[in-house]
């Protein structure tokens, strides 16, 4: 007995050896939660004085402290508690008043009781945290240059659309053909907006619609003074949850309902403004861009389009110039000879007869001495306008000298082109010109007219017969009309 007394006491002794040099605090808890046994390095883990734990402590007052001292959450005790009304390991990670992190490993052990280790992961922790952190800045960084290579490649798809865009709107010949390619350009770069292009009419006093793409309610015509951008001269942004006017020409459409954003852009050709293009988002994004890099792509294409329309209406202007008298605005000599050339030609495929027809101011050096060589000139201008409002939409109407005229008229024959310029004659005596205070006197013409085939087949010779006729008119009195075959 003594004996098997004294093994037992033995291996007891041992057994606590054992516990006290572990690194762990170890702890078991009788199956009513009662401390039972314990190691001495416990209390360095759990930074406690012997007071604070011994064998007959309960697991209740041990667990209350521990969730004083915030080591343990609420949460925390909870979930382990329920672990052990079902006799089942649990594991939880004590922060400590010092900052160090203790893991609670609890396994159930015979008959209900609970062994407990206690052991410092503090570095362990650390390290896992550090380790997640530098995890997570990788991510991050990898995330943001993903972001600078995705923005780069819109940047290239962006600049590839553009110079594809500039290299169609360079080969442009007409304003009509750029509103085509526009047309097309836009609805592919900016799908799901909808937009107008706005060109200045003339007179200035309003803008014409162009051409539209993604809508249908093309305004005709809006006012300069309608459009902010206009007004103010540069882009204008309108986005509803700033504090934003919407302009007239788009508040008349829409009745203020569902608008979200918009853009209009002034275009802006060699310094002058000679459009507007209008741009609506109606939504957060367009085809997944953000509304702002959006109105920012919008401003450069617009920009692109006003330098080809810039350069279109420049060669207009150089091609018009080479083609028209600066003073009536009718078509020049050159023109008026080339189309006489075109006419012969298709005269010819088709077997037309077509009429010439030229006529000249009477008595005009009379008139120059007596009223003014600026008076003289406001008359021409006046013979102009008045060959333009007779005969302009059938007839090519030009100024082939000083006081001289010449008119085209496709497929005219000989009574009919006697008849127009008789129509003429009558409306030229019938002009007023007003000049200074009042009135200058009545001027009138005399025609000649020759028609083709039957008066030659080259320009030159169907002129010359037009000029004789001319001739004869003048001869005959003047403000008449002659023919060479029928004098
Ligand atoms: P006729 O009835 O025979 O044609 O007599 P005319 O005096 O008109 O004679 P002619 O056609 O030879 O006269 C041409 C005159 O037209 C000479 C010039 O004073 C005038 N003239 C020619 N070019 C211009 C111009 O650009 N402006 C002005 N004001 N007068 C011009
Ligand atoms: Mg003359
Ligand atoms: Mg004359």
């Amino acid at each position: 007995m003594d004996g098997a007394m004294q093994v037992s006491q033995t291996q007891l002794e041992l057994a606590n050896d054992v516990l006290n040099t572990m690194e762990q605090g170890i702890l078991v808890w009788s199956a009513d939660g009662v401390c039972q046994l314990h190691n001495q390095r416990i209390y360095e883990i759990l930074e406690l004085e012997p007071d604070d734990i011994y064998v007959g402590l309960t697991r209740q007052q041990f667990r209350d402290r521990a969730e004083k001292r915030g080591e343990m959450t609420a949460e925390d005790r909870k979930w382990s508690e329920a672990r052990i009304r079902i006799s089942k390991p649990y594991a939880i990670d004590r922060k400590l008043p010092s900052g160090r992190v203790v893991l609670t490993n609890a396994r159930p052990a015979r008959g209900g009781s609970y062994v407990v280790t206690f052991t410092d992961v503090t570095e362990a922790r650390r390290a896992a945290t550090e380790l997640a952190e530098a995890k997570s800045a990788a991510e991050a960084a990898r995330a943001e240059a993903e972001d600078i290579l995705s923005l780069e490649r819109a940047r290239q798809t962006e600049a590839r659309l553009i110079s594809q865009l500039d290299e169609w709107l360079q080969s442009c010949k007409s304003l009509d053909e750029l509103f085509v390619i526009v047309t097309r350009f836009m609805e592919r770069l900016l799908p799901g907006s909808k937009g107008e292009l706005y060109i200045y009419s003339n007179s200035r006093d309003v803008l014409d619609g162009m051409c539209h793409w993604n809508t249908h309610d093309l305004h005709s015509t809006i006012a300069p003074d309608s459009c902010w951008a206009l007004r103010r001269g540069r882009t204008y942004e309108y986005d509803s949850k700033e504090i934003c006017f919407i302009c007239d020409h788009v508040e008349d459409h829409h009745h203020q309902v569902t608008l979200s954003e918009y853009i209009c852009v002034p275009i802006v050709a060699h310094g002058d403004t000679v459009g507007l293009l209008h741009i609506r988002f109606d939504g957060s994004g367009v085809g997944g861009v953000q509304l702002h890099d959006a109105s920012q792509f919008a401003v450069r294409c617009g920009e692109h389009i006003s330098m080809a329309i810039a350069n279109v209406k420049l060669r207009d202007e150089l091609h018009d110039q080479s083609i028209r008298d600066p003073l009536t605005g009718l078509y020049n000599r050159r023109y008026f000879m080339d189309a006489v050339r075109r006419q012969i030609s298709v005269a010819e495929r088709k077997k037309l007869t077509f009429g010439i027809i030229t006529f000249d101011a009477d008595n005009f050096k009379m008139f120059n001495d007596n009223h003014g060589h600026d008076a003289g000139d406001m008359v021409l201008r006046a013979l102009g306008a008045a060959v333009l409002e007779t005969l302009g939409k059938v007839a090519v109407c030009a100024r082939v000298g000083g006081e001289e005229f010449a008119v085209l008229l496709p497929d005219a024959d000989l009574p009919q082109t006697l008849r127009a310029a008789e129509t003429l004659r009558e409306a030229v005596a019938s002009v007023q010109v007003r000049y200074l205070d009042g009135c200058l006197p009545q001027v009138t013409i005399s025609a000649g007219v020759s028609t083709y085939p039957t008066c030659g087949e080259l320009p030159q010779h169907l002129l010359r017969r037009a000029d004789e006729a001319l001739y004869l008119a003048k001869e005959n009195g003047r403000n008449c009309v002659k023919s060479v075959t029928n004098a």
